[in-house]
């Protein structure tokens, strides 16, 4: 029925494609573009003959429009779903209103230079006027919301676990269980243990310059911004048990701050281990996380690229990777003028995921989403011209989806609430 273009072949696009290839009905056909090319023949070799959906391959740098416009031209898609890195989310989206085919993501803009005087000064005035000082916000996409509309085609930002299903579990909420949500606190919950002292479940450039950066929350109006792990909660998780977790910043708290009417207070939490702290920590206090190029040995290094090709490949993990995923929100509000609680989630277990799709269940809980995102875009059940994240549109056909391609979800009433 569909043809889409997926730029992009790392640990989520890998698991997104194992599931457009479990839904042959929908996503008939597929091309796999990236910079690495071979990474996409590999993949093809594997899932060809197990699929009645037709996979070709090539090779794109993103970072060029023009060879993204080019690749649109010749493959013609219905949609194209970047599952690249947050860098290249506008050359892609340009590439997009450019061809008017629909866009898809699972992360928010972020630069990749952040010394880049001219992205800077619109940082810091941004950094100033909001309150937060992350390297990544919606502004960016959200600047493409005429271009968007006027080329027809439907944009939708952010379609992973978090965010993504977390801000379709909010609309649910919001649709089926109260008038008016007050808090939201966002839970993000790894138990897998990989047994290598540190490594990243995802790109390691993109999750440690997370992790590593001030924490933030939304309260009456406006962000309040914490030093880095400085807010440390306990909460114990279906599956997992008690586990340390941690208030940070999260693209998903922008987006529902903005469409979730009359909410108070939203935060996110992630559990992280001793040993993960101490070695990033470390990392940091040696400049290995620094993005800024360095003299060395007369070349120019990047510090935290470095590190990435010293620590083991995301992809790598699966096979090794035991326990489980706990990801959900817990929402208090009124219904009916009566204070209400939930905590909507989904536990994932990361053997599980590799026994299906050969990936641990961080890829797993992002590439699920990514396609479910990309179907409810080509089969037409969501469609508005414009940009837009999870949250904006029905979640209904979605959360039914989540239960159908792997990642069932439960609604518990009056769960421990976190301090
Ligand atoms: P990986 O690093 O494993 O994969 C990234 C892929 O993008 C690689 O195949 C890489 O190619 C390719 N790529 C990088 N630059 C370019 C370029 N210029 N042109 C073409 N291809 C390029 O990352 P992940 O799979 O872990 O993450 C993918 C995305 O998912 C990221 O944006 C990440 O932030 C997001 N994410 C979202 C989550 C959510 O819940 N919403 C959770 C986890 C991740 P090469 O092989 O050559 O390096």
């Amino acid at each position: 029925m569909a043809r889409v273009l997926i730029i992009g072949c790392g640990g989520v696009a890998s698991v997104a494609i194992h599931k457009c290839c479990q839904n042959s009905e929908v996503f008939e056909e597929i091309m796999i573009a990236s910079r690495t090319v071979s990474k996409c023949d590999a993949l093809k070799e594997k899932l060809e003959g197990k699929t009645k959906t037709k996979i070709s391959t090539a090779k794109v740098d993103a970072d060029k429009v023009e060879e993204v416009v080019a690749l649109i031209k010749e493959f013609k898609p219905d949609a194209v779903l970047n599952l690249a890195l947050p860098y290249q989310d506008l050359t892609i989206m340009d590439a997009c209103v450019e061809c008017k085919v629909p866009y898809i993501d699972t992360a928010n803009y972020e630069a990749e230079d952040t010394n880049d005087p001219k992205w800077r000064a619109v940082y810091e005035k941004r950094c100033k006027e909001l309150g937060f000082s992350a390297y990544f916000d919606y502004s960016w996409q959200w600047a493409y919301m005429d271009r968007f509309k006027q080329a027809g085609i439907t944009g939708i930002l952010g379609t992973g676990f978090d965010p993504g299903v977390t801000s379709v579990f909010t609309a649910y909420a919001l649709k089926h269980y109260f008038d008016e949500i007050h808090t939201i606190d966002i839970l993000d919950c790894n138990g897998g243990d990989h047994g290598y002292p540190f490594a990243t479940n995802f790109n390691p450039e993109i999750n440690l310059r997370e992790v590593s950066a001030p924490g933030s929350y939304w309260e009456d109006g406006h962000w309040v911004e914490i030093p880095a792990m400085s807010i440390k909660r306990e909460y114990d998780f279906e599956g997992v048990g008690m586990k340390d977790m941690y208030l940070l910043h999260h693209e998903e708290i922008e987006s529902l701050a903005k469409n979730i009417p009359g909410v108070k207070r939203i935060r996110f939490f992630m559990t992280f281990g001793q040993s993960y702290l101490t070695h990033m920590k470390c990392l940091e206090n040696v400049g290995m996380l620094s993005t800024v190029p360095i003299e060395f040995q007369g070349q120019q290094i990047v510090p935290i690229q470095f590190l990435k090709a010293l620590l083991p490949d995301p992809a790598s993990l699966g096979p090794r990777t035991v326990g489980k995923t706990n990801i959900g929100c817990i929402y208090t509000g009124v219904k009916d003028g009566k204070e209400k609680c939930i905590y909507i989630y989904n536990v994932c277990d990361h053997q599980e995921c590799y026994k299906e799709v050969e990936s641990q269940a961080i890829s797993y809980t992002t590439g699920v989403p990514a396609m479910i995102g990309t179907m409810m875009v080509v089969t037409g059940l969501w469609n508005r011209p414009g940009v837009y994240t999870v949250e904006e549109f029905d979640p209904d056909p979605y959360m039914e989806a989540l239960n159908k391609w792997g990642l069932p979800w439960k609604v518990v009433e009056n769960p421990v609430l976190v301090d």
